[in-house]
């Protein structure tokens, strides 16, 4: 079949095998670019590995410090009429790329938040890789089921205590226009903390540890943002923002469980970036093509995979990590910069509907949506006839 993108509102239906494949070996090619990254880690487990910053942090730790890597992902195979999701071709791609590069990988396709995922993992753990020395958190999901329970939960992205309104990008019509969003219940931020908080990142590190999986001196990350003035009421200061205050508790928890390890758990701040995730995000797509402009004018606009390499580079594997007083790994430095936010605000009160296109990135930002379903790759012929289905060998 020839597949074009079919996009509804925030996400993209369908995906490119070629384009994904591409997009996987150019961020291989980046961290080899690189050059070594030193000899850890040297076994690891990343839970959300198939896009986004799981699949960045995967590619740097395998290509970059030529780990052994298990990744736990939730993916949609292909059938011969309907393409699989992007994350199951690049999660495909990246297998057979470190396959070819003699990298022990393999994927495990499933519900991480559910025990039967989390005891497969183990027994694979066990079977090939013996100890892990780093488990990377990097899970975005709309809901969660309890395992313990069975009770289902579901997130929500609203602001805490009134009411919100602010500026909305249409990216469908290009439409600019106020949104209003009402404040979550007690009831929706404690759903949001149940499913994007800390609890299921525990959950994971006292298996593995209660397992005996965990090797000595074990690392465990897990990843947040925290953004500036203009995204507070809807991220840093709402329900997800809630959720993630969580990841802290759970940090300082894990810590004094993994001491007997001499082990470490951050919470990793990292930049704002078009992902599946974040598309979903209201205010966030302006907020983005905004920032893309200016830090792309100012030389330190960075993907996902460029953030991955410093947060091997200058946060887990540096002498002296880039921490903040609270233990976090800060890789947000530069969206940060108080000169940069001031930009990205000024042009945002003079954004509107006519000069979109002149004052953002838009086209950019546009272009790094499509790409996260493997369109608008560069080198691959988006005009060929080309299978829906591609081999798996997950588990
Ligand atoms: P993403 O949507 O690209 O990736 C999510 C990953 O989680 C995928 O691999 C998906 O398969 C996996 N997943 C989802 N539900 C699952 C389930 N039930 N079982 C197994 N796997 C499942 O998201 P992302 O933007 O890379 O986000 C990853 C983390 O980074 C999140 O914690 C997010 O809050 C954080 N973060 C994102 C940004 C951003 O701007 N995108 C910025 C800072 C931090």
């Amino acid at each position: 079949m020839i597949i074009k993108p079919k996009v509804r509102g925030f996400i993209c239906i369908n995906a490119h095998p070629a384009g994904c494949a591409a997009n996987v070996q150019s961020q291989i090619d980046f961290i080899k670019a690189q050059g070594s990254i030193g000899s850890t880690p040297k076994n690891v487990l990343v839970i959300g590995s198939s896009t986004g910053y799981g699949l960045a942090s995967r590619i740097t730790a395998a290509f970059g410090s030529g780990a052994k890597t298990l990744g736990i992902c939730f993916e949609k195979p292909a059938t011969e009429r309907k393409t699989g999701s992007a994350g199951y071709y690049n999660a495909v791609a990246f297998d057979k790329a470190a396959e070819e590069a003699g990298l022990y990988a393999k994927t495990i396709n499933g519900d991480a938040f559910s025990n039967e995922i989390k005891a497969a993992t183990i027994e694979q753990i066990k079977a090939d890789m013996g100890k892990i020395d780093l488990v990377v958190y990097s899970l975005a999901s709309p809901r969660r089921t309890d395992p313990n329970t069975g009770e289902t939960y579901n997130s929500v992205l609203k602001p805490i205590g009134a009411s919100y309104t602010s500026k909305n990008l249409n990216t469908d019509t290009l439409k600019i226009a106020d949104i209003t969003i009402d404040p979550a219940s007690e009831e929706e931020i404690a759903n949001t903390v149940k499913v994007m908080g800390g609890e299921d990142w525990e959950m994971w590190i006292d298996a593995l540890q209660g397992a005996d999986v965990l090797a000595e001196g074990c690392k465990t990350v897990a990843y947040t943002y925290l953004g500036d003035k203009l995204t507070w009421p809807i991220y840093g200061k709402a329900t997800i923002g809630k959720a993630k205050e969580d990841l802290d508790r759970a940090a300082a928890a894990l810590n004094e469980k993994l001491a007997s390890l001499s082990g470490q758990a951050n919470v990793a701040v990292l930049k704002a970036l078009v992902t599946q995730a974040s598309s979903a995000i209201p205010v966030m797509p302006l907020y983005l093509s905004i920032l893309y402009r200016v830090m792309k004018e100012e030389g330190t606009h960075e993907g996902c995979i460029e953030q991955a390499y410093r947060l091997f580079t200058e946060g887990l594997y540096a002498s002296t990590p880039r921490l903040d007083d609270v233990n976090r790994l800060r890789m947000d430095n530069l969206e940060l910069q108080p000169e940069t936010q001031a930009k990205v605000e000024k042009l945002w009160e003079e954004v509107t509907e006519e000069n979109l296109l002149e004052l953002t990135d838009f086209k950019g930002h546009h272009e790094a949506f499509l790409n996260l379903f493997g369109f608008e790759a560069n080198g691959v012929d988006y005009d060929a006839d080309i299978s829906p289905l591609v081999e798996d060998s997950f588990l």
